[in-house]
């Protein structure tokens, strides 16, 4: 810390690792604003050969369309850089449960991953051994019947979710009810419990990153902007982890928040994870 400055709260790492993990909406963009420093960040990291990695908790979309925003916001960025829970929850199955048959509650970009890894489904109750509850805008009475025969009527099927965000934030302050509605609507009906979650802030995320990168967990920086999520889930996974505050965690939040919760490094802009010797 910079001894001219005794009430500065930011800690910027002062080495390269060899894998960058980044959280996306307020930490590489805002909506469609690319923050300070991320191209910078980004092109510098590509240069040293560093293996980047964006995720996302989101499964509406596929990992195509986050490589195509992100390459229209001037981050070229491949399909295969980009982890959400349609990657993990299909990774997941495949390790865990290849040879279920699921019942997905969600949007097309999760069906046609699960299609394309031969994973087998069904709306038929009887049949179902698990039902994911994810994120899905064409939720009805008929999906909700389904889910409820599977677990208990015929008493076979576990719920699982793709990630446990109760809504998903929207420009102008507004949001949207997001996979934890659906979970909560199952669970209060059969009486069930949701068992496993693939999306942040659980370390599958992480888990499946590190598998597709090679690489160990201390290899690694995870950078968000959620102290919640992003820093709890590489605390979870022993990954090294810094917070930008150019989301949702301000000076203040941080500064009441216990050590326990805190991450290595505190950064005002993402470029801030370069050493200090490449500025
Ligand atoms: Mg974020």
């Amino acid at each position: 810390m910079n001894e001219t400055e005794p009430s500065c709260i930011f800690v910027c790492p002062d080495r390269l690792y060899e894998g960058y993990v980044f959280d996306l909406d307020g930490t590489i963009y805002l909506g469609e604003n690319r923050l300070p420093g991320a191209k910078r960040l980004v092109e510098k990291l590509r240069e040293l050969s560093k293996k980047v990695v964006f995720l996302s908790n989101n499964p509406t979309k596929d990992p195509k369309m986050y490589a195509e925003k992100l390459t229209r916001l001037g981050l070229p960025t491949s399909e295969d850089e980009v982890v959400n829970t349609v990657v993990t929850m299909t990774r997941w199955l495949l390790q865990n449960h290849p040879e279920a048959t699921v019942f997905p509650i969600s949007e097309e970009p999760l069906k046609r991953s699960l299609r394309e890894a031969g994973i087998r489904m069904s709306e038929r109750a009887e049949e179902i051994d698990i039902v994911i509850a994810s994120y899905d805008r064409r939720f009805e009475y008929r999906k909700l019947q389904i889910a409820f025969d599977a677990i208990w009527l015929h008493k076979r099927a576990r719920l699982v979710t793709t990630n446990p965000d109760p809504y998903c934030p929207l420009p102008g302050g507004r949001g949207e009810p997001d996979a934890a509605a659906i979970v909560g609507a199952i669970e209060a009906c059969t009486g069930a419990r949701c068992e496993v979650n693939v999306g942040k802030p659980d370390p599958i995320m992480l888990e499946t990153v590190l598998g597709m990168l090679e690489l160990e967990a201390s290899e690694c920086v995870m950078t968000g902007d959620r102290l919640y999520t992003d820093v709890r889930m590489a605390l979870d996974a022993g990954m090294p982890s810094a917070v930008v505050l150019t989301g949702e965690t301000t000076a203040e939040i941080l500064a009441t928040e216990r050590d326990e919760n805190k991450p290595d490094w505190v950064l005002d802009r993402i470029d801030r994870l370069l050493p200090s010797q490449m500025w």
